[in-house]
């Protein structure tokens, strides 16, 4: 039977194989494979206590930090289902997740009690406390429990984690089993080594954050935890803590890439072979603009909670085609099919489809992504350039029709991005009565620059029905806990 990379089974693989080395950093010290081993048995025996047992559901909303890990590997030993929560849900969405899935307990940072005390949950355990509290603390679970002895569950507990719900409520998309297919494809283009120190920025609670989490347990590597981004702090982090990888959402690298030219100048980051980023597009410009000043070390990964991963495009792909998603890993499939599941030539644009070992199970609340021959949609469309690199055009579901013709609002953001006062953007369709939809760009700029001359660059760069009829200029777009704009919002306007 596979090991699994759940984190119990490649957590246990480490810390017998190196029970010494260090497994977390995190704002309170550090913690070796045999402490996070025994602290993890021991939490395990606690929840047990609580009447926690194989098939049961453990909701964990902690920050990055060694709550979230222990929560995790003591919910895996039980065999027990681990639902990851947002850190950033608002009340009403916290509550229909917690209805929907039904958690026994959940495991929370104190930061989160009253929005949990709006949701209807059993039973809570505290995972973290500033201060005093008469509540059980997750550590004091920890050190109550004097048997660290925890018997095989005799199943593997599923992990499930949450869409973004950039499209509606937050899905639960479940896996019981994370082979080692999995952590090979991922490595097979990304070349994280073991032992290495690695800096978890993104989330660990969605699909990025927690397949580095998974692959750092496999990979022995020490796991450097904050539980809050500031891009100064970060590179203080990846530098004082001498990572050899750092994992990032884009939008990270978007604030890191934005401090001013003194403060950058101040790191050296020469010995961070791996930044890998995912969850969101990351704009060509960002890449060649980071890779400029930090090194050749940047990997793009494109994928989705239900797909996993789909394709990674490598630093050398970066330099070739900075926007590109890359290629597709070892043993994974993409293909590009038309509306009727059918694949298109090389170099047409059509539905983005992907065959791996990770596929989700299909959505906890009924329901799934379309498949066809064994390949599931990731709900985006693009296509595959003539070196086989593959190009996201964007979302399905995204597109806009203006005037009889269709736009994928990310072209318009590449190619708005492109120009050099334009920091961050975001495309929207907005109701029209003429056009039925009309194409807005919310911008975010350096500099002086006026909306005549950003259409002018669009139209430069892009068909005449692709230029954005309003452009408005904003301070900082609306985003969600792992960095994508909120279009909803924009759009509602
Ligand atoms: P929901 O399913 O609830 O609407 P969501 O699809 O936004 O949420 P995620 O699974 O977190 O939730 O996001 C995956 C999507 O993010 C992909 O389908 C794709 O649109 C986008 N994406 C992720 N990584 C990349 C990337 N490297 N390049 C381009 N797009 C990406």
């Amino acid at each position: 039977k596979d090991w699994g990379l759940g984190p119990a089974g490649g957590f246990t693989a480490a810390a017998l194989l190196d029970p010494h080395r260090t497994a977390i950093i995190d704002e309170l010290g550090s913690l070796t494979y045999d402490e996070v081993h025994r602290r993890s048995n021991a939490l395990a025996r606690s929840l047990a206590d609580l009447g926690v047992s194989a098939g049961d559901g453990v909701a964990v909303m902690c920050r990055n930090h060694r709550g979230f890990v222990d929560a995790s590997i003591a919910t895996a030993k039980l065999g027990a289902d681990i639902l990851y929560l947002n850190t950033a849900f608002a009340g009403p969405q916290l509550a229909d997740v917690i209805e929907r899935e039904r958690p026994r307990v959940v495991v929370h940072d104190e930061e989160f009690s009253e929005l949990l005390a709006g949701a209807d949950v059993a039973e809570r355990v505290l995972a973290w406390t500033d201060g005093p509290t008469d509540a059980p603390t997750l550590e004091s679970l920890i050190e109550a429990s004097r048997d660290d002895d925890v018997p095989p569950a005799g199943r593997n507990g599923r992990i499930v984690i949450l869409t973004s719900g950039t499209t509606g409520t937050p899905k639960g998309a479940p896996r019981s089993e994370a082979g080692v297919e999995a952590a090979v494809s991922l490595l097979s283009r990304m070349p994280l080594h073991y032992g290495w120190r690695t800096h978890i920025a993104a989330p660990l609670f969605h699909t990025w954050g927690f397949a580095h989490l998974a692959l750092a347990m496999l990979l022995g590597s020490t796991m450097v935890l904050r539980r809050t981004f500031d891009p100064e702090a970060f590179l203080d982090v990846a530098e004082a803590e001498r990572c050899d990888s750092i994992v990032v959402i884009p939008v990270m690298l978007q604030r890191v890439m934005g401090l001013p030219e003194e403060t950058l100048a101040r790191y050296d980051l020469s010995r961070v072979r791996v930044v890998a980023s995912s969850g969101s597009a990351l704009p060509g410009d960002l890449a060649l603009e980071w890779m400029d000043r930090f090194g050749d070390n940047l990997y793009n990964m494109y994928g989705s909670t239900e797909v996993a991963y789909a394709s990674i495009a490598t630093p050398e792909d970066l330099r070739a085609a900075p926007s590109a998603a890359g290629k597709p890993p070892y043993a994974t499939t993409v293909k590009i099919l038309d509306p009727d599941g059918r694949p298109l030539p090389l170099g047409e644009t059509g539905r983005i489809f992907v065959g791996n070992g990770l596929l989700f199970e299909g959505y906890t609340g009924g329901g799934g992504k379309e498949v066809v021959d064994g390949l599931m949609s990731t709900g985006d469309v693009g296509h595959f350039d003539q070196d086989g690199r593959l190009h996201v055009v964007g979302r399905d579901d995204e597109m806009i029709v203006s005037g009889g013709e269709n736009v994928f609002p990310k072209e318009v953001e590449d190619a708005l991005m492109r120009h050099a006062a334009v920091v961050e953007v975001a495309a929207v369709g907005v109701d029209d009565r003429e056009f039925g939809k009309r194409l807005r760009a919310y911008v975010v700029v350096r500099g002086p620059v006026s909306e005549d001359e950003l259409k002018a660059h669009v139209k430069d760069n892009l068909a005449r029905f692709k230029v954005p009829r309003e452009i408005v200029f904003i301070d900082e777009l609306p985003r969600n806990a792992t960095g994508k704009v909120l279009k909803r919002e924009l759009a509602s306007d």
